[in-house]
């Protein structure tokens, strides 16, 4: 399957209104300036505040979350997490074969680590923890509680690594530029643990309006097509002898045809399609031709949203454990009696035990040197997974500019490349909206600066004013 840039215009049910829909490219270049026949219905203010992230310039971070690329398999997540001689232990999302790029895969990850490291060692024993994200968090916090002398190295000036919730007095909320979304069927944990400290959140499921394709006057509520397509093709290629990508099983299984071919009045098959790719790379932060069709799925259920603050979790979790921050661990050298740590400040910490939370990216960029080298297997997962990109920008403005109380705005008619929203206004009252970018269109968003954004940002959003 190959996608083209093309624009749409829609007319509403009622004629009254117009309703623009593009296609972007997987396969093009630089991020095209909006073009003429985007046509707004009003213009944007200003947004009286801007926050973005920018996670594959992250240098602890290289990417937002590990993805299943084509070839690789559970497997290798299996070998990313396996300990060296009992003294180098792994966690971190990329190493949880069931909940991959996930704040719970991250922390029943460091649950692992941490209860095989207990059964391996004693409660004598000084061990550290590399990395204070959630899996570093949850791994601290059960190695202290079994007794165990932690201290927990950070390389940034906090903690939280890829939850980073920024709190300022200009927002009305917690800024979150990281996770955020939480899914109702397997984050279960993780919502009883908001519930204890008093973090609030949002269910979107029940809330006003959850439109798929929207503009003011011009709407389709559901996408009869994009979902299914997927579907179909995911459930072709798990009958394939090899794996492929999603964007191959789209082809070879018929289902992009079909798509392209279903009619669905106002809005091409091929473009609720391509819309529906858009969001799925907003979840794995790839492209449908980087995806592997055996270990891609979607629950596609309506997300809770986070809005108390979700690094407090990790805060929680590191209450009482020694942790340093802004100290970078440079490299580990290990034997089969301790570890020592290279420390970017120029010394050194020899401890019995380690727990390496790194990101994937981190380790694919070779940013931490290990003596002796990691072994085979671990070097050959680190190359078959996938790093991918997801960001995000949080918008605030004087007053809301947009007539819509619909929560989710999967937009099309623009030629921006941020095409997932949140309206936050109808949750919490406050006008900030929140857009999600993920995949090569994440990577564009990075390269602009953020007069550029915000003039991007205000042509993508202009159907929305009146
Ligand atoms: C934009 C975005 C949106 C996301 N959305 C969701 C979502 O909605 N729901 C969800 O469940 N998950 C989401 N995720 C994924 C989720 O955030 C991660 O899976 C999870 O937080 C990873 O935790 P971790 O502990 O494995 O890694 P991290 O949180 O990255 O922790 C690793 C820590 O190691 C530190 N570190 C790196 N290198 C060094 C070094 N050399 N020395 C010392 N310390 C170092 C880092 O600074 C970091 O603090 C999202 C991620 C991003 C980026």
């Amino acid at each position: 399957m190959s996608f083209t840039r093309r624009t749409f215009l829609l007319g509403a049910a009622s004629g009254a209104s117009v309703l623009v829909v593009t296609a972007c490219t997987v396969d093009a270049g630089p991020a095209p300036t909006a073009t003429p026949t985007n046509t707004p219905s009003g213009s944007v203010p200003a947004p009286a505040g801007m926050a973005r992230s920018a996670w594959s310039s992250d240098s602890f971070a290289r990417g937002s979350v590990s993805y299943m690329a084509v070839g690789s398999t559970v497997e290798h997540r299996d070998a990313l997490g396996q300990p060296l001689l009992d003294r180098v232990f792994f966690a971190g999302e990329a190493t949880s074969a069931d909940h991959p790029g996930t704040v719970i895969g991250a922390q029943l990850s460091g649950n692992r680590a941490a209860t095989t490291l207990a059964d391996a060692g004693s409660s004598a024993e000084r061990v550290a923890v590399i990395g204070a994200g959630a899996a570093g968090g949850e791994a601290a916090r059960v190695l202290s509680l079994r007794g165990y002398d932690v201290v927990v190295i950070e390389a940034r000036n906090r903690v939280g690594g890829r939850i980073h919730s920024r709190t300022d007095d200009s927002w009305p909320l917690p800024v979150e530029l990281g996770a955020w979304r939480l899914s109702p069927a397997s984050d279960g944990d993780i919502l009883s643990e908001l519930a204890r400290l008093d973090i609030s959140s949002v269910a979107l499921e029940g809330a006003t309006g959850e439109s798929i394709f929207r503009s003011p006057s011009a709407e389709i509520e559901a996408d009869p097509v994009g979902a299914p397509a997927v579907a179909t093709a995911l459930g072709w290629a798990r009958a394939q002898p090899r794996d492929q990508s999603l964007e191959s099983s789209l082809d070879a299984s018929g289902a992009a045809a079909a798509a392209a071919g279903s009619d669905t009045g106002e809005v091409s098959g091929a473009e609720l399609l391509e819309q529906y790719l858009h969001r799925l790379s907003t979840l794995y932060g790839a492209e449908a031709s980087d995806l592997s069709s055996w270990f891609t799925t979607d629950d596609g259920a309506p997300p809770i949203l986070v809005t108390g603050g979700f690094t407090a979790v990790i805060t929680d979790a590191l209450d009482g454990v020694e942790t340093f921050l802004s100290t970078t661990v440079l490299g580990v050298s290990y034997n089969d009696r301790s570890v020592s740590l290279r420390l970017g400040t120029g010394e050194s910490l020899t401890v019995d035990r380690v727990i390496v939370t790194v990101p994937l990216g981190v380790l694919q960029d070779e940013g931490m040197e290990f003596d002796p080298i990691l072994p085979f297997a671990h070097r050959t997962a680190i190359a078959a997974l996938g790093m991918g990109t997801i960001d995000t920008v949080w918008l605030r403005f004087e007053e809301p500019f947009w007539t819509t109380d619909a929560t989710a705005w999967s937009l099309v008619g623009t030629d921006d490349d941020i095409t997932t929203w949140f309206n936050l206004e109808p949750l919490t009252g406050e006008a900030v909206l929140v857009g999600i970018v993920g995949g090569e269109a994440a990577r564009r968003m990075e390269a602009l600066d953020d007069d550029e954004l915000v003039a991007s940002l205000r042509q993508t959003l202009a159907p929305f004013a009146s």
